[in-house]
């Protein structure tokens, strides 16, 4: 179609690259932007682009990836638990400042001719425009005011986004255990002088340090200081007597936003203003980016707004939906993460590189072969071999009590320890039905079980919940933890073993 004006509301990352990619394709149309902050003034430290977001940019526009690359960061990534650092080698991720990243994006805009509006905050409805294009962020009020089929999920734990004034020289993850409870860091490095620290902690811990006070008691445009002065004495050893910096640094819960459509009329949602995925995964960026492109491309390629809007949600949604469930995922890890540190550093690495199904054991120990020697290593008081690690995974002994498995697939029929099925079909092992579960454990225990084997649907998506349950079971309620599962879908069942999901895994032909 050929539009004649477009308007944009928000001037965050997915708002400047599609003003500038629409004006691009579309030099005849008249592109402004509408952006209710001041320039330099934004929110947030460094975000992360992965290597896969990279080639899309640099086929979408090559100029513009060429600067962000630039003024990127890379960085490898370290798991610090227990005084020991697992470090994995990572090519794939730049982290750049988010002023430095808006401010290539605006220079790109305006050099295509988009016109771009500062300190005004507008709505849909006041425009005489062909498109509106609402990349107005998580909050968006265009899509709360539209009729969009909005549904907002708020995450149990709470973070903080801080900045320090030194680049660490890695990434790391790491927790830090007080006298109110453990709090975690996700901290990486973005510019010589930078690094962004996102903390969070489970809500009982933040009630406990007194930061649901702090947090009220700060005004809007202000940083929750007793927060942050605390924090900074929790993490000193990690800031290496730097400050953590705030800039309207407040506790917040993750929102993960979903929407039924993404266009009402001739409005259209764009990047987080359509949905989020758990900072964890670091996509927000990539998404709303991404999502630029295919607009841009429905535009072009379509006759009009309708079926520019259905094409550019029938190319975006299934990749969106995919990222949103691996965040999913990773945002339970996450939250759960403090109730894993009895795991050596390494195995916690393992544990964190599957926790979403979306590497492959096998992969990641091709890729990091020390990390994953030494986890399996410590999972088997073994040598590994450096290749069929699922096999060698499963073929392990083990002992347990006065009973010798001579493997870790249990066969069936085999003898051993009592045990009390479990059949489960939960898909938040951490929610109510999996509060449940731990509770029914916790009596059949009381009861004399030895253990659990844990039962349920065949596909991939109900194994991943259920290893994901059966671990909560193993830490919480304790005794010997079987899982089964389908033998096509062995290696998710071998990378939970080495992660400590579970002890021994059964092959169920009949759900496969
Ligand atoms: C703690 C945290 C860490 C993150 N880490 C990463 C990371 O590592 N990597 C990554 O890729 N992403 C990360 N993200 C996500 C990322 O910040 C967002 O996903 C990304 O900025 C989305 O871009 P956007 O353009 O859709 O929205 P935003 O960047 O939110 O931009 C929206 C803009 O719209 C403006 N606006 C809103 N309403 C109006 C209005 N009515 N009129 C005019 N202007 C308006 C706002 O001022 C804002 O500038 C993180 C997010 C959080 C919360």
């Amino acid at each position: 179609m050929r539009v004649r004006r477009a308007v944009v509301l928000g001037g965050g990352p997915g708002g400047l690259y599609v003003a500038r990619l629409l004006k691009l394709t579309q030099p005849s149309c008249e592109v402004v932007v509408y952006e209710q902050g001041e320039p330099d003034k934004t929110f947030g430290f460094g975000v992360g682009l992965a290597a896969g977001t990279q080639r899309n940019l640099e086929a979408a526009d090559a100029d513009t990836l060429r600067d962000i690359v630039a003024a990127g960061w890379r960085h490898d990534m370290t798991m610090a638990v227990g005084g020991r650092d697992a470090r994995v080698h990572n090519d794939r991720l730049i982290g750049i400042a988010r002023t430095e990243l808006l401010a290539i994006l605006q220079r790109h805009a305006e050099k295509a001719g988009v016109q771009i509006e500062y300190g005004t905050r507008r709505t849909a409805g006041e425009f005489d425009a062909d498109i509106v294009i609402a990349a107005d962020g998580v909050n968006s009020a265009t899509r709360s005011a539209g009729q969009f089929g909005e549904s907002v999920e708020v995450g149990r734990g709470l973070y903080v986004w801080c900045g320090a004034d030194f680049a660490l020289p890695d990434a790391v993850f790491a927790p830090v255990g007080t006298e109110h409870g453990v709090f975690v860091t996700h901290a990486y490095p973005y510019s010589d002088g930078r690094s962004t620290f996102l903390i969070e902690t489970d809500e009982e811990t933040w009630r406990h340090a007194g930061f649901d006070r702090s947090t009220d008691a700060t005004p809007p445009d202000a940083s929750d200081e007793v927060s942050l002065r605390y924090l900074e004495g929790a993490f000193a050893e990690r800031l290496r007597g730097h400050s953590l910096i705030g800039n309207r640094t407040r506790w917040t819960r993750f929102r993960t936003v979903r929407c039924e459509t993404w266009s009402d009329g001739r409005t259209v949602l764009l990047g987080d203003a359509a949905h989020t995925a758990h900072f964890s995964i670091g996509s927000g960026t990539k998404l709303a980016m991404e999502d630029a492109i295919a607009l841009v491309e429905g535009l072009a390629e379509e006759p009009d707004a309708q079926s520019a809007f259905a094409r550019y949600e029938a190319v975006r949604r299934p990749a969106v939906e995919r990222l949103q469930e691996l965040a999913r995922r990773s945002q339970l890890w996450w939250e759960s993460f403090p109730s894993r540190l009895h795991l050596p550093a390494e195995r916690l690495m393992v544990a964190y590189m599957t926790r979403a199904g979306n590497v492959p054991l096998e992969r990641f120990a091709a890729t990091s072969p020390d990390v994953v020697t030494a986890a399996l290593e410590h999972y088997a008081g073994a040598e590994p071999p450096s290749q069929d690690v699922v096999d060698w995974v499963l073929a392990q002994p083990l002992r347990s009590g006065e009973t010798e498995f001579p493997q870790r697939v249990l066969e069936p029929g085999e003898g051993g320890p009592t045990c009390t099925t479990l059949a489960v079909a939960v898909t938040d092992p951490w929610g109510e039905p999996g509060d449940a579960v731990v509770d029914r454990a916790r009596q059949a225990r009381e009861n004399g079980t030895d253990g659990f084997r844990f039962t349920g649907p065949a596909d991939r998506a109900a194994l991943l919940s259920r290893l994901d349950l059966a671990e909560r079971v193993r830490i919480e309620v304790g005794g010997l933890v079987v899982v089964d599962g389908p033998a096509a879908l062995r290696a998710d069942l071998a990378a939970g073993l080495v992660s400590g999901r579970c002890d021994l895994v059964s092959f169920n032909e009949e759900q496969a």
